[in-house]
């Protein structure tokens, strides 16, 4: 099989997948290789590279070289989860490394860095990290081994300083390792930016059709650390499977017209929803109130993403009750498909999450959005009756 020649825009190369050929019939959509195994050559060495199927896999390959292409690094990885390519990365660092972590990210990864990284030597200071002098005053250099961002975060959307924060985490000898699911490829590089690793629950925007749970990882350079996480993704045995890489490269293909849409959409909802009357506060990153609206207008170029969350002015119970009365918007959890998704967030998070208890997570999908609109506004006035 043969890619096309390099230089295009990554848009360009995620739309062909790269231009993978397969050579027997000139297919312009790549078998999926299920095989684990590999015949060796007669004096026992893998000269084709592939051994078996736990380190690495053809499918998976094509699909990392897409990823590559639009974060623009040199190489990418593919893992079973979002969680495991988050946990990779922590996994392969020294013994007994800090971390400095936001306290306004996915929850899941908060609590797993809170009540079970520290079983395996690892301690986590949790700070703003829309705030570099408190970024600054949480890195210990020669200890701090990481610097995870996540932005836009999860679910109140604060945005950080890419490019000031990896400066931080540098000057201390320290990774910075960014989640950018909300943000995707299209509209922020943290690689670009400064970052060493960039990391997307390829389960959301990347993939888009809610049929995959995937994780990804694109580094800036190939280094010792980078090593250590494929190692750590190999020996663990996270690698993505064949056919859930084949669907996650398939939903890359339309990545750009996705996102640009439900971006659109999104800036839409939330300018008619900050004007409610029942919704005391709406926050996303594309209104001018938003508190970082300026960094994130440098920071993102050409959308500020398809998720926002709204607080309901009359509390937890309005917010619960409008999120069971929608009818188009799909009350679950989960984010970045071509359906809209609706969450009471408080209840998923539990104790100790940033999380209002009046607030609901909005995950803009590719429906109209007079029909979003009106389906929201049904239920909170119905809500509020
Ligand atoms: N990061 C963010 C921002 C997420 O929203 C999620 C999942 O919701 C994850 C990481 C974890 O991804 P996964 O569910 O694929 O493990």
């Amino acid at each position: 099989m043969t890619a096309k020649p390099n230089g295009l825009q990554p848009r360009t190369l995620a739309a062909q997948a790269l231009g993978w050929e397969e050579s027997e019939t000139h297919a312009v959509v790549t078998p999926i290789h299920v095989a684990t195994t590999f015949i060796r050559d007669p004096d026992n060495q893998y000269r084709n590279g592939f051994v078996y199927g736990r380190p690495d896999n053809q499918t998976v390959r094509q699909c990392e070289a897409v990823l590559a292409a639009l974060e623009e690094g040199p190489e990418a990885l593919v893992l079973g989860s979002g969680m495991s390519a988050a946990t990779a990365v922590v996994m392969a660092l020294p013994a007994g490394a800090h971390i400095v972590a936001p306290t306004v990210m996915y929850w899941a990864l908060r609590n797993w860095l809170m009540n079970d990284a520290v079983a395996y030597g690892y301690t986590t200071s949790f700070v703003d990290t829309t705030d570099l002098a408190a970024v600054k005053a949480a890195v210990v250099p020669g200890k701090t081994k990481l610097v995870w961002l996540e932005t836009p975060s999860n679910p109140l959307w604060t945005v950080s300083d890419i490019a000031a924060i990896s400066e931080i985490a540098h000057a201390a000898g320290a990774v910075c390792a960014v989640d950018s699911t909300v943000a995707t490829p299209v509209f922020t590089r943290p690689l670009a930016l400064g970052a060493d690793i960039v990391m997307h629950a390829a389960t959301k925007y990347l993939n888009g059709h809610s049929d995959v749970v995937a994780g990804a990882l694109v580094t800036r350079e190939v280094n010792e650390f980078w090593a250590k996480v494929r190692r750590v993704r190999s020996m663990h045995g996270q690698i993505l499977g064949p056919f859930e890489a084949f669907l996650l490269m398939r939903g890359m293909r339309t990545l750009h017209v996705r996102v640009e849409a439900q971006a659109k959409a999104a800036l839409a909802l939330a300018e008619k929803l900050k004007g409610h009357a029942m919704v005391a506060d709406v926050l996303y990153p594309g209104l001018a109130s938003h508190p970082q609206h300026a960094l994130a207008a440098r920071q993102m170029q050409g959308g500020f993403g398809g998720m926002m969350s709204i607080r309901v002015k009359a509390g937890e119970q309005a917010a619960v009750s409008t999120a069971a009365r929608v009818e188009l918007w799909k009350r679950a959890t989960s984010l970045g498909g071509v359906e809209s998704l609706i969450e009471h967030r408080a209840s998923i998070e539990g104790a100790g999450s940033p999380c209002p208890t009046d607030l609901l997570r909005l995950s803009v999908g590719l429906e109209a959005v007079d029909d979003l609109y009106a389906d929201i506004d049904r239920a909170l006035r119905a809500a509020n009756a």
